[in-house]
């Protein structure tokens, strides 16, 4: 089992993959469903501790993967000690929009359970109210809350909160800078005393230090800060269209003849099929992914390393940790998923203080996720033209709702469960 206590750093990156927490197979439907594959490091520090039973403190931002680090472990438990009759755990958080993505989180990752949840936020009709009060009185595992609503529904007198196992306070810090003070106090006096709580926010000021000791009881603390990625790394985007993302990969790789070029995608399937093409376009390029043996994988390392194949594809899995010198160019083919991925990938170029350059492609969908990530890196990246053969890519507008990466309000992630 995994030491939570080794310490993440950018050269030694304990990769997880989540078997190795030992959750319930009906979770892990949940998670490959998700498309993820190895936890994030807020994920790897936190996940063992909740499953201990430990109070947490975490300071993570969001794009760290915070929400699954607290979501997995809480249905997790909820699986093996269910009851049916009342409110199992309690998640609060700052604003009716943050319910609404946890609650679709949830419901992603607790598909194939039998664990229940709700999101119980201002601003709807009767009819919620009415909803809300029937799964609050008749049992509910999960209530994804904001506070105003809760201390609405605590006021009638109907909800019983002695048995809550979980209480779990989301971006702590936005709650107590909106004023949400007391009503977070007044919620949790209605709470029995034996219980597990976990306070999670992107900042750690005095008044977090000091809410947290009035709530948690001897709690381990985790501190997952961005690392920023070295100057020396040249880093560049293309805003393509999805369709230009192969032409321009073999466009950059014939230009540039690098010795030594990495080229990350989301996805299994994208590594696949890259691969493929750039062969077919007769470029020494191999794949790596988990589909692979491990042997597999370590040959097609092994030759990459040694500079025998110029190109390697790779999904997230060798993005952590892995130490490869002198490698010129790291290609994101689409946009990470989160910060850390984006830092991780690209600093597998520029290592032991060699320069190197990233290229990011920007595909329509995913431009409001680069820009999320420009700011936890705290930079804009230049968005080069596309050179003349490729022709004109889309404008860059990341801030147009339509291309969000997340999906409309209160819109299911996945089908409605079948009975
Ligand atoms: P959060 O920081 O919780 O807002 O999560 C940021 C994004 O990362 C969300 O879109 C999650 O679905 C995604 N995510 C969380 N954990 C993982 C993981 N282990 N692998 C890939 N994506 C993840």
């Amino acid at each position: 089992m995994f030491d939570y206590r080794t310490y993440y750093t950018d050269k030694h990156t304990i990769i997880l993959k989540f078997t190795d927490f030992g959750f319930a197979s009906e979770l892990m439907e949940g998670i490959e469903s998700s498309g993820y594959e190895t936890a994030t490091p807020v994920q790897t520090q936190v996940i063992p501790m909740i499953l201990q039973g430990k109070d947490v403190i975490a300071s993570a931002q969001t794009g760290t993967g915070k929400t699954a680090a607290f979501l997995l472990p809480l249905i997790n438990q909820l699986i093996k000690h269910k009851h049916s009759n009342h409110v199992s755990a309690m998640i609060i958080v700052p604003t009716r929009e943050l319910a609404i993505q946890i609650s679709q989180h949830m419901e992603g990752l607790s598909y194939f359970t039998n664990v229940s949840s709700i999101a119980i936020y201002g601003g709807g009709d009767g009819n919620s109210f009415i909803d809300e009060k029937r799964a609050l009185m008749n049992g509910v595992d999960v209530v994804i809350c904001t506070p105003g609503k809760m201390i609405s529904h605590l006021n009638m007198g109907y909800v019983n909160l002695k048995k809550l196992q979980f209480l779990i306070l989301d971006e702590a810090d936005r709650m107590l800078d909106m004023g949400f003070h007391e009503d977070i106090i007044r919620i949790i006096n209605h709470m029995g005393a034996d219980r597990q709580n976990l306070l999670f926010s992107a900042t750690m000021p005095p008044k977090i230090r000091e809410l947290a000791r009035k709530i948690l009881k001897n709690p381990a603390e985790v501190n997952i800060s961005l690392s920023k990625p070295p100057d020396r790394i040249k880093q560049e985007a293309f805003v393509v269209y999805e369709p230009q993302k192969i032409p321009l990969v073999v466009y950059l790789l014939k230009e540039k003849k690098l010795k030594s070029v990495v080229i990350f995608c989301s996805k299994k399937q994208s590594v696949k099929q890259l691969t493929s093409q750039l062969k077919r376009s007769g470029i020494n390029a191999d794949e790596i992914h988990s589909d692979l043996e491990q042997a597999e994988r370590e040959n097609v390392l092994m030759a990459f390393k040694s500079k025998r194949l110029p190109v390697l594809v790779a999904t997230d899995i060798i993005s952590r940790g892995i130490d490869i010198e002198d490698i010129d160019l790291v290609i994101n083919y689409d946009v990470p998923n989160d910060g850390e991925d984006y830092v991780h990938r690209i600093g597998r170029t520029a290592r032991a203080e060699t320069t190197g350059i990233a290229y990011t492609f920007i595909s329509e969908q995913e431009q409001s996720k680069f820009q999320e990530i420009e700011k936890l890196i705290e930079k804009v990246v230049d968005k080069t033209p596309l050179p003349e053969s490729i022709g004109e890519g889309p404008v860059y507008k990341p801030n147009e709702r339509k291309f969000s990466r997340r999906p409309p309000n209160n819109k299911r992630p996945f089908p409605k469960k079948k009975p």
